[in-house]
């Protein structure tokens, strides 16, 4: 279950990761589509990460009427990380039909509807290589955790 998270020890929510989400799947720097973010607390500066926990979550997978939302393979590749294999949740657009169950479940209100596209949208990993990683400008202030679960471990012996 290969998963991206924020420290909120170590962000100082510069917001690069969002610009680096939204530049990768949107061709924008456009925050208010990124598929996590790094909320700031005005008054005591605190920050608190939303991220997606993928597979370990699967709450909005488990709401869906239409199957939209897919359990994909994925290999994950990270700074400072060996390549792991795994599992990734990713809405098939052709089937999101923006009916809104999913949006609410969220405990991390990290699935949306896409104000354009009107259908689900939500983190992938950027297809195995995370790009709000990446581009953080410390790579040691987000961190991207690999914890692979019994299902993904056999996957990853079945397919090395
Ligand atoms: S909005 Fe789309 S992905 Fe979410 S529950 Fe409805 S059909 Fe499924
Ligand atoms: S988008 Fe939200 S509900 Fe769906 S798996 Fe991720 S954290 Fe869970």
């Amino acid at each position: 279950m290969p998963h991206v998270m924020i420290s909120s020890k170590k962000c100082t929510g510069c917001h690069m990761c969002e610009l680096a989400c939204s530049a990768w799947h949107e061709g924008a720097y456009r925050p208010s589509v990124a598929r996590l973010f790094s909320e700031v607390n005005p008054t005591t500066a605190a920050i608190k990460g939303h991220t997606c926990l993928q597979t370990a979550c699967a709450k909005c997978q488990e709401a869906c009427p239409e199957d939209a939302i897919e359990r994909h393979e994925i290999e994950v590749r990270a700074y400072g990380l060996e390549p792991a294999k795994g599992y990734v949740l990713v809405v098939n657009e052709d089937k999101c039909n923006d009916c809104g169950a999913c949006y609410p479940v969220c405990p991390y209100g990290v699935i949306h509807e896409h104000p354009d596209r009107k259908v689900a949208f939500k983190c992938d990993l950027c297809g195995g290589e995370p790009q709000c990683v990446a581009f953080c400008q410390n790579p040691h202030v987000l961190a991207v955790e690999v914890r692979l679960s019994k299902a993904d471990r056999a996957f990853a012996g079945a397919v090395s």
